[in-house]
């Protein structure tokens, strides 16, 4: 492996415009005192401040609320009820916020904490809920702490592991980067403690066969999200054409040690995050109606730009907001699909119609575009 390979791979860290970072409990939180490592969630918050000033937006999805809450209510070492971790997060994820709060204002950095359930990422409504939210405090320059709301969420309702939930973010966001950093490097050819001849893999191209049975091997489940998860988190993020490491956070500064060519494992992604996602609105997807609209909106969206309630002339079907929708001239040709931000019936109420007014039409504040540009695959130039 050359010098120009390691390179190229360190560019999808130090080149990303969004990296998503995952920690792992075991990281955050010393498994004797129960107490939370400071010395090191500051020179990861350092790492981030680093990154963020480079321009690139840091989303942190942050465990350790369990581990963190569990001493505070006298539960014992072992494994907890459903109810006692749920309480046990309750507790922990204050004092985790905080933590994470202090870490980060000290280098200028405003934090957000976000807390998901497994519906905020699966359900189109309120996956569109959660993405503006994300994209609006990313825009105003702050670092979302992303964790699952595990107070509430209950067994049929629940990511379970935060790699997951990492990967399930980053395709959200359309990140180009996921780092993955927890107690393990890497992904081995075997399990590196038993077998003298194991290899770590810097890079895997494609998630075959081999590939699974590699990370189901025995010996190779560490903690809540074991290699077989962090697969699974590699499978979500690379469709979603974000690339993704698992690297090892038993150092401090672990996003600079990865920078300076430490050990670890990328999976790689084919295709950009928004080309991906395109290539998916346009290709997968049954529309499940039809908007109608002018010449200076179909010009509009020729340049790039979104369409806006103003220029739609007619809404047909019937759908709902997140639907894909196709987008037709006026002769009935289509230019293009999209996710659509509008109900059918909203959105025949508010066609041709001034952004601005939209509120006033539909008693509450909607987006400005019908279609955001994010959401919009152009399939037809307009030649006219
Ligand atoms: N959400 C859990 C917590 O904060 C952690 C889940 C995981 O580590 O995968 O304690």
């Amino acid at each position: 492996m050359g010098a120009a390979d390691t390179r190229g791979r360190l560019a999808r860290l130090t080149r990303a415009r969004c990296v998503v970072v995952k920690i792992g409990s075991s990281l955050l939180v010393d498994a004797d005192s129960g107490r939370l490592n400071r010395g090191w969630l500051e020179s990861l918050a350092a790492d981030v401040a680093r990154l963020r000033a480079r321009g690139q937006q840091v989303v942190i999805v942050s465990s350790g609320a369990i581990a963190l809450g569990r001493r505070h209510l006298g539960l014992e070492p072992g494994r907890l009820k459903l109810e006692e971790s749920q309480a046990a997060a309750a507790v922990g994820q204050i004092r985790l916020a905080h933590a994470w709060k202090e870490v980060l204002e000290a280098h200028g950095l405003t934090v957000a904490q976000v807390l998901l359930t497994l519906g905020d990422t699966e359900e189109r409504r309120r996956y569109l809920n959660a993405r503006s939210t994300m994209r609006t405090l990313l825009a105003l320059g702050a670092v979302p702490v992303i964790n699952e709301n595990d107070t509430v969420a209950t067994a049929e309702i629940r990511y379970g592991d935060n790699d997951r939930l990492a990967a399930r973010v980053a395709a959200m966001l359309a990140a180009d980067c996921t780092v993955l950093l927890s107690d393990v490097d890497g992904l081995y050819t075997a399990p590196p403690g038993r077998d003298p001849d194991a290899r770590l893999i810097p890079e895997v191209d494609e998630i075959t066969a081999e590939v699974l049975a590699m990370a189901e091997g025995p010996g190779s489940a560490y903690g809540s999200g074991g290699m077989a998860t962090k697969i699974e988190a590699a499978r979500i993020a690379v469709s979603a054409g974000c690339h993704l490491c698992i690297a090892s956070g038993r150092v401090t500064s672990p996003l600079a040690a990865i920078e300076a060519g430490a050990a670890c494992t990328w999976f790689k992604a084919h295709g950009a995050p928004l080309a991906v996602r395109k290539q998916w609105i346009a290709g997968s997807l049954r529309p499940a109606g039809e908007l109608v609209i002018d010449e200076g909106a179909a010009a509009a969206l020729g340049r790039g730009k979104s369409l806006l309630p103003a220029g739609v002339t007619a809404v047909r079907g019937r759908f709902e907001r997140g639907d894909a929708v196709r987008v037709l001239d006026t002769a009935g040709h289509e230019l293009a699909r999209g996710l659509v931000a509008y109900s059918s019936a909203d959105a025949d109420r508010i066609r041709g119609r001034k952004s601005a007014e939209i509120e006033s039409i539909l008693g509450f504040r909607g987006r400005a575009e019908i279609v955001h540009r994010d959401d919009l695959v152009v399939t037809r130039k307009e030649t006219a």
